[in-house]
């Protein structure tokens, strides 16, 4: 099997720079299944390739008994020539810190998108062409798919179960081979290792926040983990951390599975939207806002407390709005809980008179999405002219992010986060909005509390004096 990648990035030869492999020199590595080889088949000013060629030994798939040993019971299959987890492997153990995103002597180039191309001759695609580009377009690719016949000299025994397919976009390398990694798996039935928990760590270590923004990251962790119920469950609660984001649909059915909910570790957001419910209950509010709503999963908790007598969630996109608008399911619930719950579309950093006269707000993982520049206007917008009794914000704990194994260092954990503060720094900040509008300001931190770091996310509550 084969995978050439090549850019055009000039000068072209500092592929080997990023790649930590030098154009001169080919390369040769021992797999479980067989071997594989590095070379650059061509390394000039205007165009540098490299190969990955891996030989997979069918007859110690049949027989061996190590790592993927023994799993086929026939020694013609499609193994040496098809691009599939063995292809993973091989990129694992060539570009490992390629992948990390480390070069030691190109660091600036390592975070630039460069123009490439990546082909594979022979892959298999469960779900065919459409499957592929659903995969790797939203990736920022121009994919090419093309169907291979079962054999090029009788094309009237028609078409073969496998595609050539080429990638072409400006990308960061590191990221082009991150997609490889976890993508090819995905597109093949068979993984030569076993799946345990390891597979999930992998998974967002390579996946991370690509993956957790990808339309299909539901379907891609599910294939990744050979549809391991609790694995993908465990790996899809860790990517909406990361992302900020769960399907009502995943929530509905997580419900159903009442014993798998009961036993599943309560995931860090339901934590803070669990916390923020507390806080407003116990203030006694009866009006509440719901400020950057999103998807509406703490408007869902409200509706369910008699206590809100009126609820609005307000956001400044129109596409969580309408999920809200699903999870809510307002048309079937009776006329007078329906009647207190309205969703209206706005932004906060804008002065608005449909936001005065509430007892409380809600703020929950929003600040960190708006411009510095912009935080001003949001404060005097909320504190000064919508002026509720209570604001509760929350916010994550940068300091935190050093105990996210999955995460790089100096990276925020969403990529539309615009910063990601100290505990220090959120509360210098809030100590002086309190004081500009009369507040006093509470602190508490949500999810475990590490002594050095503190908890992963942190909430401020104010209350108007
Ligand atoms: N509070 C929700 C969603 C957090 S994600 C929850 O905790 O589940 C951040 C949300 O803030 C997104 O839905 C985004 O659209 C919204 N947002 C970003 N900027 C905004 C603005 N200026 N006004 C209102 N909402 C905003």
């Amino acid at each position: 099997m084969l995978l050439t990648i090549t850019t055009t990035h000039r000068p072209a030869t500092e592929l080997g720079y990023l790649l930590r492999k030098n154009p001169e020199r080919a390369q040769h590595a021992e797999l479980s299944m067989g071997r594989a080889h590095l070379f650059y088949p061509e390394a000039t000013e205007e165009r540098c390739t490299v190969a990955v060629l891996v030989e997979v030994d069918p007859v110690a798939l049949v027989r061996g008994s190590g790592p993927g040993g023994g799993q086929f019971d026939q020694y013609v299959n499609d193994r040496p020539y098809v691009a599939s987890s063995f292809l993973s492997s091989a990129i694992a153990e060539f570009f490992g810190t390629a992948m990390s995103g480390t070069s030691k002597e190109r660091p600036e180039l390592a975070e630039t998108p460069i123009p490439l191309r990546a082909e594979i001759p022979v892959l298999p695609a469960r779900g065919g062409e459409r499957f592929l580009k659903e995969l790797f377009k939203p990736l920022g690719y121009e994919v090419t798919v093309e169907r291979l016949p079962l054999d090029d000299q009788f094309p009237e025994w028609g078409e073969s179960p496998y595609y050539r397919l080429v990638l072409e976009g400006e990308v960061k390398l590191q990221d082009l081979l991150k997609h490889l990694y976890v993508l090819i798996p995905v597109l093949d039935d068979r993984k030569h290792y076993y799946i345990g928990r390891a597979e999930v760590d992998k998974l967002l270590l390579r996946g991370g926040a690509w993956l957790a923004t990808h339309p299909l990251r539901e379907e891609i962790s599910r294939r990744y983990l050979k549809r391991d119920r609790t694995l993908t469950r465990e790996a899809l609660d860790r990517l909406s951390e990361i992302d900020g984001l769960v399907e009502p649909e995943e929530q509905e059915a997580a419900g159903d599975a009442q014993e798998e909910a009961v036993e599943r570790p309560i995931s860090l957001h339901d934590q803070r939207l669990l916390t923020v419910l507390d806080v407003l209950k116990a203030s006694g509010a009866k009006r509440v806002l719901d400020l950057g709503c999103g998807e509406g999963k703490l408007l869902k908790l409200l509706m369910n407390e008699k206590q809100f007598e009126e609820i609005v969630g307000m956001d400044v996109s129109i596409t969580p709005l309408e999920k809200a608008k699903l999870r809510l399911r307002l048309e079937r619930q009776p006329e007078r809980k329906a009647s207190r719950m309205k969703l209206i579309h706005g932004s906060l950093v804008y002065r608005d008179r449909r936001l005065q006269g509430y007892d409380a707000v809600a703020i929950v993982e929003v600040i960190e999405h708006l411009d510095p520049s912009r935080l001003a206007s949001m404060e005097r917008a909320v504190f000064e002219f919508a002026r509720p009794g209570r604001v509760i914000v929350t916010t994550p704990n940068r300091e935190y992010n050093a105990l996210f194994e999955t995460m790089e260092p100096g990276k925020l954990r969403h990529p539309d986060h615009r910063f990601e503060w100290t505990r220090a720094e959120f509360e210098s900040w809030s100590r002086e909005v309190a004081d500009r509008h009369g507040y006093a300001v509470e602190f508490q931190p949500i999810g475990p509390v590490s002594e050095q770091f503190g908890a992963p996310s942190q909430m401020a509550v104010f209350q108007a004096i």
